[in-house]
């Protein structure tokens, strides 16, 4: 019999309460005039009220929102909240790197307060990556907040192995709908090959770890002119479904911490729930759209694929991990968080 550790939090039979909470969708990445975005925060916040979602969280670069003024206006019990968060724009020497320095960003999440990243113009010198994920991850937590690590293809900054030693349940980005993070991976001008944002959560699972993978806008381009422009970080491109009992900032904050929730551009999950011998989903199918689950395991291996809208996949005892990516017909995706398994 295979020992499920549910690390992501969805196993029903040691949390029943949230498995049966309701699903709230929500938005871990934006920027308003108070950093380098385009409109006025208000603005920002109805463009997500008014689009179908029930939470975003404001994370402006080393600027720390209150939140309370926009709650008072637009908050509505069980429809829509604003959560305060910000962005560490954290900087790393790097005089080998174009531009002599990686970018370390990282979102604080549910902070009660700013959080400023190590150095002068927030620029770190004699440390690695990693330690300032630590410094800063530390920061972020003392402030009542969750670490995000935010884009790690952005001008190909951060190496794959300075990620491996984030604390279990960090929170990163899969999937970043600015148009420059590059969340497919390349090659940098110096060579290293920087994986995808997917092939990185696969090496760093197959390694004992686990991350919980994020999909969000870091949206900063909001006037209705520039809404066909592909080129501009435009909201509504990528998401997260939180399933928790009620939408209040403890409810949210308590679901992200325990892996309760998955990722999407546009599939939207009935239902999704782990058992010690199964892994199981159920798809709200859209239109003629057809749907490809794959099941992926130890070294990003595809265990099984099913067409149907229910798909289940019978835990063997030997995957290291099991997670699932839904993609549809017309090239939406949905990405739901890893289980470690073991014998
Ligand atoms: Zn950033
Ligand atoms: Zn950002």
């Amino acid at each position: 019999m295979p020992c499920v550790v549910a690390l992501g939090g969805v196993l029903a039979a040691e949390v029943p309460a949230a498995a049966q909470g309701r699903w709230f969708k929500g938005n871990t990445h934006a920027h308003s005039l108070n950093s380098d975005g385009d409109v006025p925060v208000d603005e920002v916040v109805r463009w997500y009220r008014t689009h179908g979602y029930h939470f975003t969280f404001i994370t402006e670069h080393e600027y720390f929102t209150d939140v309370a003024p926009l709650n008072a206006l637009f908050a509505a019990a069980n429809r829509f909240l604003v959560l305060a968060g910000q962005e560490v724009t954290q900087r790393v020497e790097d005089r080998s790197h174009p531009g002599g320095a990686r970018q370390a960003h990282v979102n604080a999440l549910g902070t009660n307060r700013l959080v400023l990243p190590l150095g002068e113009r927030n620029l770190a010198t004699g440390m690695s990556i990693a330690a300032t994920f630590a410094r800063n991850g530390q920061a972020i937590r003392d402030a009542g907040g969750i670490m995000q690590v935010n884009h790690p293809n952005f001008l190909w900054s951060v190496p794959l192995a300075d990620m491996m030693d984030l604390p279990d349940s960090t929170l990163f980005e899969l999937w970043n709908g600015h148009p420059i993070v590059y969340n497919l991976g390349g090659t940098d001008s110096t060579g290293h090959v920087m994986p995808s944002t997917e092939a990185r959560w696969d090496s760093i699972l197959s390694r004992g770890k686990l991350l919980f993978g994020v999909a969000d806008d870091d949206s900063h381009s909001f006037r209705p002119e520039d809404a066909g422009n592909p080129d501009l970080a435009r909201p509504g491109r990528g998401w997260i479904w939180v399933r928790a009992d009620t939408l209040s900032p403890t409810a949210i904050l308590d679901a992200l911490r325990r892996g309760d929730f998955y990722s999407s551009t546009g599939i939207v999950l009935r239902d999704l729930r782990v058992s010690p011998g199964e892994y199981r989903l159920e798809i709200t199918p859209a239109g003629d759209r057809r749907y490809l689950t794959e099941f992926i395991g130890h070294g990003g291996r595809v265990l099984a694929t099913s067409t149907t809208l229910r798909p289940v996949y019978r835990i063997t005892g030997n995957e290291g991990y099991v997670r699932a990516r839904v993609s549809d017909s017309s090239g939406r995706m949905a990405w739901t968080q890893a289980v470690r398994v073991r014998r």
